[in-house]
């Protein structure tokens, strides 16, 4: 804690110890008020503003101080004041107490608070972000909540300073109003029980959840606004549409037949989406043989001799497109109709928020639904450039139907399935020129990664052109080449083919969100339930954004899933605190939270520990000695803020930190698990040991050196 805290919170407790030292409080009883009532009413005659002001001046300090006896005080203030000069009065100096308490605690505890509970109040904050004026007022409308409490914890959260005031002022009124009233009848009062009955109480509870009830109405009438142009049906065909067969609309689909709802699923392409038919699986396929043939060539120096490595790239295609169909039958329509998920196959279009179309085969049918799920996922981004149509360009859609394998490949674009696809070419044998207008490969992943990972590309052949702006394609008699701006200059490079690798965009369009008018922002716009301005509209996965990854289309499925067959009666927020991702090159590249940039940009202090993964018995033996482990904590606590690896297996070494982040589980912990000898896991364990040794408690080993010393005499 800070000297200015410290100090701070010294100086209340004094005040408030002298308070009760020195039996200040018996001045704020019933009894004490009746008896001096005759002698308040005389001084406030002869000395009216000087009688106020000390009054406002004792009723700030004592709720500053959260003294008890606010309600006598108020009493008091109609007992002296009258009515209208005495609300104006205790209204005022109740709420600038308050302020004052408030801003106390917030500037002693909250940073404390934040940081010591920070993840578990995270929805906390986020809820009192969203709704803290809400919930204040009806704190402050229901008597029954002790005024100094709701003004201590309101300061640990991060409501506005000026909400906080503004609502305490307006929320008080009414309860100071009744106090007051009964203080201008004070001989009629024996004790403070008097003054509010239960039935004045249950009124005000009544009064309290009154900013709920019309938070609940506020948001029925945002519901009836958007549906406004349309025709409810009076009953439904179906609880959930789900509209796209990825990895986001088969989770939600399964979700809903596991409780039993009536689901219908609809594909328009090939079941699965782009992760098994075109993103994950077929990348990962290429990338294990690809590994292969690279480990075949490099084989010799460990003693194994091959001969001469040869590629066969269409037996390579052909293993590709077989792991496709091992993993088929997961996404399947036989297994999903066995689940109990109505599935058709056919184009979706929304033609109402309750109305579905399916068109297959130039048939249409039209179906209806009580709420409608969009995972209708992405496709990768080509951007309008000049002469990209003469140059029969690949993306990851087209890849996959290549039949020779190019000699030239030129790859344009350096994040994760750029590099992925360059490195699996390469070893496979094309010559890889990867293309890159940034300074660095990888721009969201740590900047030392993205140099570990070029390091190696580099060490394999690959050619990357970083800072090389793409301009143009032209061809050159029978030669394609990328016209790219580099240092002010342009550049030709060269290729047979070119695989564009520049993002993936949404599918947004040509599906009725337009004319429904669906709000989209590249992405179609969701709240935290992922549902869009039509309340039962919702949307998950690569559609959804913010990540573009299988793992988040699933997780935001459930969701949405849940969110879409439960609302009103119970909804969840999506959870995004711990999103791990993997790019799986040789070395493998895996994040768990903030990196170093991340941290930095958002001004958040902390300790860097790294284990150099050359130093890894099991990494040597299995000669893939190369990368590191670097974990991100706060400075002084056992609390991972991140994590980054490079190296063989990053993704499945990043899965126990996933695990401690998710649980609230530290380094000490990691530290003192058993990891079997000799795997590459132990890399954590190492890294934990790292961050103990630089964290050791270096005055108690003072004294345990003593103590040793003190054991040899
Ligand atoms: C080369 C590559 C490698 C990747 N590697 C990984 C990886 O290793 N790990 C990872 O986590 N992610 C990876 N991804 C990303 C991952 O594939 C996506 O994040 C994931 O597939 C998104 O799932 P989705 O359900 O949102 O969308 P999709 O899988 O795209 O599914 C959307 C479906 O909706 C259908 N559809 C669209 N419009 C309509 C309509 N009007 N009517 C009916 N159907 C419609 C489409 O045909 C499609 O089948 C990779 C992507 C690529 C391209």
């Amino acid at each position: 804690m800070s000297l200015k805290k410290l100090l701070l919170l010294l100086v209340i407790a004094a005040l408030f110890v002298s308070a009760f030292a020195f039996d200040l409080t018996q001045y704020l009883s019933l009894d004490v008020l009746k008896e001096k009532q005759q002698q308040l009413n005389q001084l406030f005659m002869d000395y009216p503003l000087q009688t106020f002001a000390i009054y406002f001046a004792i009723y700030v300090i004592s709720t500053a101080l959260s003294l008890p006896g606010a309600t006598v005080l108020t009493l008091g203030a109609g007992a002296i004041f009258g009515f209208g000069w005495g609300l104006l009065l205790a209204s005022f100096a109740a709420s600038l107490g308050a302020f004052l308490s408030f801003l106390s605690a917030r500037f002693i505890l909250r940073d404390w608070v934040q940081d010591k509970f920070g993840e578990r109040l995270d929805a906390i904050n986020r809820g009192i972000e969203r709704d803290g004026a809400f919930y204040l007022l009806s704190l402050r409308l229901v008597p029954i909540f002790p005024f100094f409490v709701i003004n201590l914890v309101m300061g640990l959260t991060p409501i506005k300073a000026w909400t906080y005031y503004w609502v305490s002022q307006v929320g008080m009124l009414l309860g100071a109003a009744v106090y007051i009233n009964a203080g201008t009848q004070l001989a009629q009062i024996n004790s403070l029980g008097d003054v509010v009955s239960a039935d004045l109480i249950g009124a005000f509870v009544l009064l309290g959840i009154m900013p709920i009830i019309a938070k609940f109405i506020l948001s029925l009438l945002k519901r009836r606004k958007a549906f406004k142009d349309y025709k409810k049906p009076k009953s439904f065909d179906n609880n959930l549409v789900v509209i796209g067969a990825g990895s986001a609309g088969l989770v939600s689909a399964y979700i809903a037949a596991a409780v039993k709802a009536k689901v219908t699923l609809i594909e328009k392409h090939k079941m699965g989406g782009d992760c098994l038919n075109t993103g994950c699986v077929p990348s990962k396929a290429l990338l294990h043989v690809a590994e292969l043939a690279h480990n075949a060539r490099n084989a010799g120096k460990s003693g194994v001799s091959v001969g001469e490595v040869s590629v066969d790239f269409k037996q390579v295609m052909h293993q590709v497109q077989s792991v496709i169909k091992d993993i088929e039958p997961h996404d399947s329509v036989e297994r999903y109709t066995k689940l109990g998920v109505n599935v058709e196959q056919g184009s979706a279009k929304i033609l109402s928020p309750w109305e579905v179309e399916i068109e297959s085969e130039g048939e249409t049918k039209r179906i209806t639904t009580r709420s409608i799920i969009i995972a209708t996922g992405a496709k990768p981004l080509v951007p309008n450039f000049e002469g990209l149509d003469d140059v029969n360009y690949l993306t990851s859609d087209t890849l996959w139907d290549l039949e020779e394998l190019p000699k030239r490949l030129l790859v344009l674009g350096g994040g994760s399935i750029g590099c992925e696809l360059s490195q699996a070419f390469q070893r496979l044998g094309s010559q890889v020129t990867q293309v890159e207008m940034a300074e660095r490969l990888m721009g969201p992943e740590d900047e030392d990664a993205s140099e570990l990972l070029t390091k190696r590309l580099v060490h394999e052949g690959i050619d990357i052109k970083l800072n090389h702006k793409a301009i143009r394609f032209e061809k050159k008699g029978n030669e394609s080449v990328l016209i790219a701006e580099h240092n002010d200059k342009e550049v030709a490079i060269a290729f047979d083919k070119v695989l564009i690798a520049l993002g993936r965009q949404p599918n947004i369009s040509g599906f009725g969100l337009e004319e429904l008018g669906v709000q989209t922002n590249k992405t179609v716009s969701t709240n935290q339930l992922l549902q869009t301005n039509f309340p039962n509209i919702y949307a998950c996965g690569d559609v959804a954004g913010p990540y573009q990854f299988t793992h988040v289309a699933s997780h935001q499925a459930w969701y949405a899933a849940v969110n879409a067959l439960f609302d009103p009666f119970k909804t969840f927020r999506a959870d995004y605190s711990v999103i791990p991702w993997v790019t799986y090159t040789s070395p493998q590249v895996a994040n768990v939270g903030l990196t170093e940039q991340q941290a930095q940009k958002a001004n958040k202090e902390y300790e860097v520990t790294e284990y150099d993964i050359g130093e890894l018995d099991r990494a040597i033996a299995d000669d893939s000695a190369y990368g590191r482990v670097k974990v991100l904590t706060k400075p002084g606590k056992d609390e991972i803020l991140g994590v980054n690896i490079v190296g063989p297996q990053a993704g499945e070494l990043l899965a126990e930190y996933v695990l401690a982040m998710k649980q609230g589980i530290g380094l000490n912990k990691i530290l003192g698990t058993i990891h079997s000898y000799p795997t590459l896991a132990e890399a954590n364990k190492y890294v934990a040991g790292e961050w103990k040794r630089a964290n050791a408690p270096q005055k108690l080993l003072t004294w345990v050196e003593k103590f040793h010393r003190w054991r040899r005499s």
